[in-house]
C-alpha cells in the first residue's frame, strides 16, 4: 500500500494575497490618500512557515514619532527573525504612516489612532485605520505584540503591560521578560481593548521616547520578541538571561512638580529609590529658590520627564511598588 502524503499546509491569506507556505511576502495595506493623491502604502511582511503554530503580530508605529518599535522590527525582519518553523509572522513596522512622515504621535487631523478603535468604515482617517485593522488583521492573529515610546519628553524604562486578569496576556509579558512588568488597566478605545475583547493574547511593550532611537530600548524589544517566539514554539533563538529578573509593579504613582521652574533631575530612570529620596530640585532661573522633590514611598522610578521647564502639577516621575511574589514561567522544549 502506498503511504499518504502529508497534507501541505494551506497558503495564509491576507488582504486579498495568498501566501503559501514556507514563503515570506511583502504586501501593502493601503486605506488613504495623501492630499496630493498619492495612495498610503503600509508594507505589511509575512512569513508563513511549512508547519502549523501559532500567528503572531509584530506591530510598530501606532503612534508615527515612536521609533524604537520600528526599529525593532526593522532589525527582525532585516535578521530574518521573523521567519519561524512554525506558524506565521505577520509584521507591520510602520502602521500610522501618516505621523511617520510628519514625526507626529496622531494622523493629520490630530486624532490618537490608539484612542478610536474598533473605528469605523466612514469615520475619521484614524478610525478608518482602526477598523480596517480590526477587520483584515486582527481576527487572523493569535498574539499580538504591539511596540510603544513614552509620548514627547515623557521616557519609559523598557516595560511590557497588561491586565494581570488577564492571564494569557500577563504570561506573555513574564516570558518577554522587560525591565519592569506592570499590572495597567485597558484604556477605552484603545487598540488592546478590542483585540483582548476578540480573546486575542496582547503584549504592549514601551520603552525610551519619541523621536529616539536608543539600542538599550531596540534590544530589549528584539530578545522579548525572540524569547515569546521561543515560548509559543515557534522557533528556536539562544537568547541570554537579563542579568536582573524583571520586575513586577502592581501599584503605581504619578509624582508631580510642588511648583512651577526648572528641573533639575538627581535619579536615573530604572532607579529604586527609597521613601524621602531626593528625586529632583526645582528652581527659578534667577537664583531666588531650590526645592526638592522627595519620594513619597520606596519603588522603581521608570517614567521620567525630561522636561527641563515643569509647572506646577506636571506630571515629573512614574514610581511603581514592586510585587514581592516572584515570577515564574514554565520553560518549553523547542525543536528547531
Ligand atoms: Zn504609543
Amino acid at each position: 500500500m502506498k503511504k499518504a502524503k502529508p497534507l501541505k499546509r494551506a497558503p495564509f491569506k491576507l488582504l486579498g494575497h495568498s501566501i503559501e507556505p514556507g514563503k515570506t511576502t511583502r504586501i501593502t495595506l493601503e486605506v488613504a490618500k495623501l492630499h496630493t493623491n498619492t495612495p498610503i502604502q503600509i508594507p505589511v511582511i509575512v512569513s508563513h512557515a511549512n508547519k502549523t503554530g501559532p500567528i503572531l503580530l509584530l506591530l510598530a508605529g501606532l503612534h508615527g514619532d515612536e521609533i524604537n518599535g520600528i526599529e525593532a522590527v526593522r532589525q527582525i525582519i532585516k535578521k530574518g527573525w521573523h521567519k519561524p518553523n512554525y506558524g506565521t509572522v505577520i509584521c507591520i513596522p510602520v502602521f500610522n504612516i501618516f505621523g511617520f512622515l510628519n514625526l507626529s504621535r496622531e494622523f493629520p487631523d490630530g486624532r490618537d489612532l490608539n484612542r478610536v478603535f474598533p473605528g469605523t468604515k466612514n469615520g475619521s482617517l484614524a478610525s478608518q485605520f482602526a477598523y480596517i485593522f480590526m477587520k483584515e488583521i486582527a481576527p487572523l492573529t493569535d498574539v499580538i505584540i504591539d511596540f510603544h515610546t513614552g509620548a514627547s519628553q515623557r521616557n519609559n524604562f523598557p516595560q511590557t503591560r497588561a491586565d494581570f486578569r488577564d492571564k494569557g496576556s500577563r504570561e506573555l509579558c513574564d516570558v518577554f521578560a522587560a525591565p519592569f512588568t506592570i499590572d495597567s488597566a485597558v484604556l477605552a478605545k484603545s487598540i488592546r481593548n478590542s483585540v483582548t475583547k476578540l480573546g486575542k493574547k496582547y503584549i504592549l511593550f514601551e520603552g525610551g521616547k519619541a523621536n529616539r532611537i536608543e539600542n538599550f530600548v531596540v534590544n530589549t524589544a528584539i530578545n522579548g520578541t525572540l524569547r515569546v517566539m521561543q515560548h509559543l514554539g515557534m522557533r528556536y533563538f539562544d537568547v541570554e538571561d537579563n542579568e536582573e529578573p524583571s520586575h513586577v509593579i502592581k501599584r503605581t504613582k504619578w509624582i508631580r512638580a510642588s511648583s512651577s521652574g526648572v528641573l533639575n533631575l538627581r535619579v536615573e530612570n530604572g532607579q529604586y529609590v527609597e521613601k524621602g529620596s531626593v528625586l529632583a530640585i526645582i528652581s527659578d532661573p534667577f537664583g531666588k529658590f531650590e526645592r526638592s522633590v522627595k519620594s513619597p514611598t520606596n519603588g522603581f522610578i521608570f517614567n521620567v520627564n525630561e522636561i527641563p521647564l515643569v509647572n506646577k502639577g506636571d506630571a515629573i516621575f512614574n514610581i511603581g511598588k514592586r510585587d514581592p511574589k516572584p515570577v515564574v514561567v514554565a520553560e518549553k522544549k523547542v525543536e528547531n
